[in-house]
């Protein structure tokens, strides 16, 4: 059944005609595995067929490769081990930290299964197949459907579709992911694993080496990588956390390869890119520099600030907010970089010009005119209303979200009013299948509450609303803008009247309908009850762009596939893809070359001894003794810690496994350059470098800094 699938899905590719490929080594393109046979990889070094790499008949490299929540990891043992990143198992360290066993500060090494610690609402997921579903999603539309209509009823069939894929396919989960917007749909299986433990992170002064000031920079000394572990009940079936669960035993891990990879070596990556936005319009680009970017520039930088002064006195408040910080500030910077981006490079005129080209074609016949002629307006019309309500939009939208009561409060009267809807036409969150995981994740988030902050960032938005004429169109919010009092002082008035930190008021409020939430005398429920059918306005409203995007993207493929057939890629939307390229240095500036490899050595020369470049005592010791064990680059003489290669990557590649071209792990690919965020716009081999953590670093470091060599054993590595 799945062979058929995979020659059903080409149609996808072959509709939108082929892809091009270059000669550099290293192409364009986060490719679905169904293009495997397309892309010739031989030819660029790749020493796999297309059966080792995919085979839905027997066991291939993809059995070993899975996501770990919105990362990537690969199984390198036969008992479920996983490899992924020290940033993609932060949520869980963090959690399992307390001031007084703090694993993020001091690491953390399980000696046996028994010491591992459960990673709540972690959960791991395994491509198991695919089919096309176009035609299925795409007959539940009508040409005349209002936009509104025509999101809801293409989000019911894909859940339709994927409940009753889950019932033909018992203990499997089943996704619809949307490759090609308004076009193109894939169903995809994956075996779905809920107990997810940690089992090794080194301290954070090694995972998260450098910190900001060194994320999303090249060159980098960061050992940004943690072991997890997957388990199942004793029948191999998915469970939640029990302590009678047993390791998972993947169709297959990868192997290690201890040797590394080198300068100009080829590389590839598996992994699930989450999402990148090539297929774009100029009119989105343009929404994106002068709203979207800015506004989360500024309010995620403002909170990352409040957040760190929280924490400065007390390790236990920068605990609860460790996780948040690293994620927003991870998204700030990454966000100035596209902004940098967008000035520097010719993506904005280039687009521009392609689309001239583009409506010079339509116009030239009349049939396209009539069929094509208004697209490209027609598109920047929704960016337009964007552009226009976007300051109260985003800011509204943050309210829900960086104050963390108003959050909380959402989530629960959310819930009363979805669950009481039939399965299918609730939101995701709300369907029986992902309500544990969103409860479970609610108490999480509420575990790491700090009322006081809350009202710093309460206070901050509401000052920020208020500067905002449009506030008026939300009357409870103008309402509460105008009340006559100190806004700091009604912000704590809110949070500390409210009990949402009480997790047995949370309970009961999760089993109330919404009438009698109304009642709770809540004041932050209160206020979230007022100001909730804005948000159900503002929610629908976006669906309704979506509907509308959704169907004009479509058409405009199709323009754009009669007027050049030949370089449509998928976007990513974090399904399985394939990017290659080389072990790789760049020049970002005039007169600036950087080479692929950092060292060891780099790591001592940076060490300042004072945050983000506190290097523990065990390293410096180790490295002193000049104990590197097998772990040497043959050039450089020093252990080497991270590689920059030309692949096409974004975040969710986070974790991705690098591969040398038999198929061995020679890194794991954690980041980008800062030059490279723009490659969520557009992808140029002259900027686009990805960076991983060197295998031999991560091995040193496990096996003989923190002597974890139980690990190295596991994965059948030896350090004589
Ligand atoms: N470090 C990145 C992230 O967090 C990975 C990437 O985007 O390349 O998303």
């Amino acid at each position: 059944m799945l062979r058929n699938n995979l020659v059903r899905l080409c149609f996808y590719v072959a509709l939108f005609g082929c892809i091009s490929f270059g000669s550099s080594g290293a192409d364009e393109g986060m490719f679905p595995i169904s293009e495997l046979g397309r892309l010739q990889l031989n030819k660029k070094g790749m020493e796999l067929t297309p059966n080792d790499l995919f085979n839905p008949d027997q066991v291939s490299l993809v059995d070993g490769i899975c996501r770990v929540n919105g990362c990537t990891g690969s199984f390198v043992s036969k008992n479920g081990l996983i490899i992924t990143n020290h940033h993609c198992a932060f949520d869980a360290i963090q959690k399992a930290s307390t001031a007084a066993n703090d694993l993020l500060q001091n690491g953390f090494t399980a000696k046996t299964l028994q010491d591992e610690v459960p990673a709540s609402n972690y959960t791991v997921r395994i491509t198991e197949g695919y089919s096309d579903v176009s035609e299925k999603v795409l007959s539940a539309v009508t040409p005349s459907m209002p936009f509104l209509e025509r999101t809801q009823a293409i989000d019911k069939r894909r859940k339709e579709l994927e409940q009753l894929a889950e019932k033909e396919n018992k203990g499997l989960r089943a996704e619809v992911a949307e490759m090609f917007a308004g076009k193109t749909y894939v169903l995809f299986l994956y075996t779905y694993i809920k107990d997810v433990r940690l089992v090794f992170a080194p301290p954070v002064s090694v995972g998260a080496f450098g910190g900001e000031a060194d994320n999303w920079e090249w060159p980098r000394h960061t050992g940004d990588f943690s072991f997890m572990r997957a388990y199942t009940a004793p029948d191999g079936s998915s469970a939640e956390y029990s302590p009678n669960n047993v390791p998972y035993h993947p169709k297959r891990h990868v192997r290690v390869a201890p040797q590394g990879a080198n300068e100009e070596d080829f590389v590839f990556l598996l992994g699930y890119p989450g999402r990148t936005v090539r297929q774009k319009t100029l009119s989105f680009l343009q929404y994106e520099q002068s709203v979207r970017l800015p506004t989360v520039v500024e309010l995620y930088a403002w909170q990352i600030q409040e957040m760190d002064k929280a924490g400065a006195e007390d390790r236990s408040v920068a605990i609860k907010h460790a996780s948040r910080t690293k994620s927003l500030a991870n998204v700030e910077k990454r966000s100035r970089g596209q902004l940098l981006g967008l000035k520097r490079t010719s993506i904005i005129a280039s687009k521009e010009e392609q689309e001239k080209s583009l409506q010079a074609f339509i116009d030239a016949d009349p049939t396209r005119r009539e069929k094509y002629g208004s697209l490209l307006a027609e598109i920047a019309s929704v960016y337009d209303d964007m552009t226009s309500k976007g300051a109260l939009e985003l800011h509204f939208k943050e309210l829900k979200s960086a104050c963390r009561a108003l959050s909380f409060a959402f989530t629960i009267y959310d819930a009363a009013i979805e669950r009481s809807k039939p399965d299918l036409e609730r939101e995701t969150p709300y369907m029986n299948r992902n309500f544990d995981q969103t409860i479970q994740q609610l108490k999480l988030d509420i575990a790491d509450w700090h009322p006081k902050t809350d009202t710093t960032i309460l206070t901050g938005l509401l000052n920020r609303l208020s500067t905002i004429p449009s506030n008026s169109t939300i009357p409870p919010l103008s309402r509460l803008l105008s009340r006559r009092i100190a806004r700091d002082a009604q912000a704590a008035a809110l949070i500390e009247g409210s009990r949402l930190g009480d997790s047995g008021f949370v309970d009961e409020c999760l089993k109330k309908s919404p009438e009698e939430l109304a009642k709770t005398n809540d004041p932050i429920l209160a206020l979230m009850i007022e100001l909730y059918p804005h948000y159900k306005s503002l929610r629908d409203l976006d669906k309704e762009r979506d509907g509308k995007l959704g169907k004009l993207y479509g058409t405009l493929m199709e323009a754009k596939q009669a007027f050049q057939p030949s370089e449509f890629v998928p976007d990513a939307n974090a399904t399985l893809r394939i990017t290659y390229g080389r072990v790789r240095g760049y020049s970002p500036a005039d007169a600036i070359q950087k080479t692929p490899v950092s060292t060891l050595q780099g790591v001592i020369e940076k060490t300042t001894g004072v945050e983000p470049y506190i290097t523990p005592k065990a390293v410096i010791d180790r490295y002193q003794a000049k104990d590197f064990g097998p772990f040497v680059h043959p050039k450089l003489g020093q252990v080497p810690v991270a590689i920059l290669y030309n692949t096409d990557t974004t975040g969710g590649n986070s974790g991705s496994p690098v591969f040398n071209a038999k198929g061995e792990l020679v890194g794991v690919n954690f980041d980008r350059t800062f030059e490279a965020t723009i490659n969520d716009f557009a992808w140029n081999e002259s900027y686009s470098r990805s960076i991983g953590v060197d295998i031999r670093y991560v091995l040193w470091i496990t096996g003989i800094v923190y002597d974890a060599k139980h690990l190295l054993d596991e994965m059948e590595i030896a350090i004589k």
